[in-house]
C-alpha cells in the first residue's frame, strides 16, 4: 500500500514551527510495515491544498492529512477535501451535540464559528476527539486530522486499527529492536559491529541522538528470531557500550540499577549546575535512591560542602583529576557522580582549554575518574557532561 502525508500550515513554511506530525505518523506506521511515498507541506490556501491533493490521489492508495480543521478563517482543509471530490459539508446532528457538551464542561460559551470544526463532506466517517474539539475525518482514501500533536495522537492509533480492518493489512507486522549505545562514534561503532550484520532479511541502520547512538534492527515478525540472533553478537561484542534497548534511557537505567542493588546516589556538580540532579530525580522511584546534591561552583563551595582541600585546588586547579576525584569522595552515599570543567565560551584562570572536563564517580570504595574534551557550545559541553557522568556510574556499577 502506498501511503502519502500532507501537513496543512503556513507557520511550517515560514520557520514558525517544526512539522513534527509526520515524524509520528511515520513511526506508527513503520511498525505496520507501511512505506510513506512523500510528505509534503502546504499552505493554508485553498487552491493550493486541492492541487496537492490531486497530487496524492493520482500517486498513493492512501492520503494522511493533518492541520486546518479548526474553527478559525485559516482552517481550509475540510472544505477542500469537500471541494476536490465534489461534495457538499454537511454537519450532523449527534456531532453538534457533542460539541455542545464539550463547550459546556469547559464552561466556554458556544460562539457559531465552531460549527465548522464538525463540518465534513457528505459521507465522511469521524473519529472521536477525546483531548479536543475537531475531529478527524475519513473519506475515500484521504483521513485528516487537526495539526495539534495530542489529537493526532489520540485519533491516529484509533483511525489505523478501523483502516487496517477494512483493507485487511496486519498490525505489528514488524518487529524492531533498538540498541542503545553511548560513548562510541558512529564511525567506529559501524566499524566494530558490521562485521556481525550476517542474517539476511534484516535492515541495519545507526541513528544518532543526543543521547548516544542507536543501533536499529528492524525485520518482519516471522524473522525474530534471527534478530535475536545479531542482537546478541552485538552485546558480546560491544557490551561495555550499552546502557539499553528500545525507549530505555541512561537516567531510567541508573535508577533502575541503584534500586536493584540497593545502593544511594548523591552529585556533586560543578560545570554542570545541577543538570546530572535534575535528569534522575525526573524519574519516577528516584525517590528511593537519591540522596542529595551540590552545586559547588565557586572553590569555597568545593571545600566547605565536599571536603575538597584547599591545597589540592591551589595546586591542581579546580578542574582537575584531583579535584574531581575528591569532590566525589566526599559524597556521603554509596554511590557518586562528581563533575568539575571548562563549559565556555571563557576559559579559567589557568587558561585550560574549554571542553576540558573531569569526571568522577564511584561505587563504595571504588572510584573511577576520566579526563574529557568535549566540543560545542555552552550548553552542548554542559549536556554531554551530564549523560556521560550518568553513564559513567552506569558501567562502574555493572563491573
Ligand atoms: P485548531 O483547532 O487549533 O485550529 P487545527 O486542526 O486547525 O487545530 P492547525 O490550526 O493547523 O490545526 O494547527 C494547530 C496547532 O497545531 C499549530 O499552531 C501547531 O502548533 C500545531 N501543529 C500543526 N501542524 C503541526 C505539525 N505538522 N506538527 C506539529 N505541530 C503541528
Ligand atoms: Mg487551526
Amino acid at each position: 500500500m502506498k501511503v502519502g502525508i500532507i501537513l496543512v500550515g503556513t507557520e511550517m513554511l515560514n520557520g514558525a514551527m517544526i512539522d513534527t506530525n509526520s515524524i509520528y505518523i511515520s513511526e506508527v506506521l513503520n511498525r505496520y510495515a507501511v512505506e510513506i511515498e512523500f510528505k509534503m507541506i502546504v499552505r493554508d490556501i485553498e487552491s493550493e491544498i486541492i492541487k496537492a491533493i490531486d497530487y496524492a490521489k493520482k500517486n498513493v492508495d492512501l492520503l494522511i492529512m493533518s492541520g486546518g480543521l479548526g474553527p478559525t478563517i485559516d482552517d481550509i482543509t475540510k472544505a477542500a477535501i469537500g471541494k476536490y471530490l465534489n461534495l457538499p459539508l454537511i454537519v450532523e446532528d449527534e456531532e453538534m451535540e457533542e460539541l455542545r457538551v464539550k463547550f459546556k464542561n469547559i464552561n466556554l460559551p458556544f460562539i457559531k464559528s465552531n460549527i465548522k470544526q464538525i463540518e465534513k463532506p457528505v459521507g465522511a466517517i469521524s473519529f472521536k476527539n477525546d483531548v479536543g474539539m475537531a475531529p478527524a475525518m475519513y473519506i475515500d482514501d484521504i483521513v485528516a486530522f487537526p495539526g495539534i500533536p495530542k489529537e493526532l495522537y489520540n485519533m491516529f492509533p484509533k483511525f489505523i486499527e478501523w483502516y487496517s480492518k477494512k483493507k485487511n493489512f496486519r498490525i505489528d507486522h514488524i518487529y524492531i529492536k533498538d540498541i542503545l549505545t553511548y560513548g562510541l562514534g558512529e564511525s567506529i561503532l559501524d566499524d566494530m559491529v558490521k562485521d556481525l550484520f550476517t542474517e539476511g532479511k534484516i535492515h541495519y541502520e545507526f541513528l544518532v541522538k543526543s543521547h548516544g547512538t542507536i543501533v536499529r534492527l528492524q525485520s518482519f515478525f516471522n524473522n525474530k528470531q534471527n534478530v535475536e540472533k545479531v542482537v546478541k553478537k552485538i552485546y558480546d561484542k560491544i557490551g561495555d557500550y550499552i546502557f539499553g534497548e528500545d525507549n530505555d534511557t541512561l537516567e531510567e537505567v541508573l535508577v533502575k540499577l541503584l534500586l536493584e542493588k540497593n545502593l544511594t546516589v548523591s552529585t556533586g556538580e560543578s560545570c554542570t549546575g545541577g543538570l546530572i540532579a535534575s535528569k534522575i530525580i525526573g524519574i519516577s522511584g528516584a525517590s528511593k535512591v537519591y540522596k542529595e546534591g551540590f552545586v559547588t561552583y565557586s572553590n569555597e563551595a568545593k571545600e566547605k560542602y565536599l571536603s575538597v582541600n584547599a591545597e589540592t585546588l591551589s595546586k591542581y586547579g579546580a578542574v582537575s583529576e584531583e579535584t574531581a576525584i575528591e569532590m566525589v569522595t566526599g559524597l556521603h552515599s554509596d554511590t557518586g557522580i562528581a563533575t568539575t570543567g571548562i563549559a565556555g565560551p571563557l576559559s579559567d584562570e589557568t587558561n585550560k582549554p574549554v571542553g576540558l572536563v573531569y569526571i568522577a564517580v564511584k561505587v563504595k570504595d571504588k572510584i573511577s575518574v576520566k579526563k574529557y574534551n568535549f566540543n560545542g557550545d555552552r550548553n552542548r559541553i554542559r549536556i554531554r557532561s551530564t549523560l556521560n557522568g550518568i553513564f559513567d556510574l552506569i558501567k562502574l556499577l555493572k563491573n
